[in-house]
């Protein structure tokens, strides 16, 4: 059963978070790591249609985005052997593997020569998180580590990100390219709806949307 409650609460708490923390980009990441995998550790809320692989290329679904755009929330869908470019954030950051594996490789950019460095190659597991930012590092490349099927993970990032003027970066040189990513679908999940989705009672007697106004 699609249990959209648990995203629901989760936006809930991150809001909180954010509303508590603030610019203090290590208490969310610490605190926000935790509502992250409590959020990826249950794979029963997040709806089949944001979920769905492309065989041209992984996609990007929106899931939240805070009014105030201190934070965005998306779904990242990689078909088998599907990757992204290497790429930066300019903020905060958090990937949380829900489905299958993925495998994350991390790069320093040489400030004497501007090349790129490769500083790791790990992956991630199930309720695995890793966790970018200009600070710690905020520069890697993500792919589906599984090569039959597909990988989801939900990223939490501390912009809405979808609009964010980024970098790519080419493996040899380093030479970068300016990027706004977007999103993959001009539609996100609807978390509010409590009589459909809550209450499955009330939501299996009366047709959706049939109550008064
Ligand atoms: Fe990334």
């Amino acid at each position: 059963m699609e249990n959209i409650g648990r995203f629901r609460t989760f936006v809930r708490s991150f809001t909180s978070l954010i509303e508590q923390a603030r610019d203090d980009e290590e208490r969310v990441l610490a605190e926000g790591k935790k509502l992250l995998s409590e959020l990826v550790g249950h794979d029963d809320w997040l709806p089949d249609e944001f979920a769905q692989p492309s065989p041209e290329r992984y996609r990007q679904y929106l899931l939240y985005c805070d009014p105030m755009e201190r934070f965005s929330v998306v779904s990242f869908v990689w078909g088998p052997g599907q990757t992204t470019p290497i790429h930066d954030h300019t903020v905060w950051g958090m990937v949380g593997v829900m489905r299958g594996v993925e495998q994350c490789e991390e790069f320093r950019l040489e400030p004497a020569t501007g090349r790129l460095r490769a500083a790791g190659t790990h992956r991630l597991a199930r309720g695995g998180i890793d966790l970018v930012s200009p600070r710690i590092g905020d520069i890697h490349r993500v792919s589906n580590a599984l090569a039959d099927s597909p990988s989801i993970s939900i990223h939490v990032y501390g912009a809405n990100i979808g609009s964010v003027t980024r970098s790519t970066y080419e493996p040899g040189t380093g030479h970068r390219k300016s990027f706004v990513s977007g999103y993959s679908s001009a539609v996100a999940p609807d978390p509010w709806d409590r009589l459909v989705k809550d209450c499955e009672v009330r939501a299996s007697s009366l047709p959706r949307g049939s109550g008064a106004a």
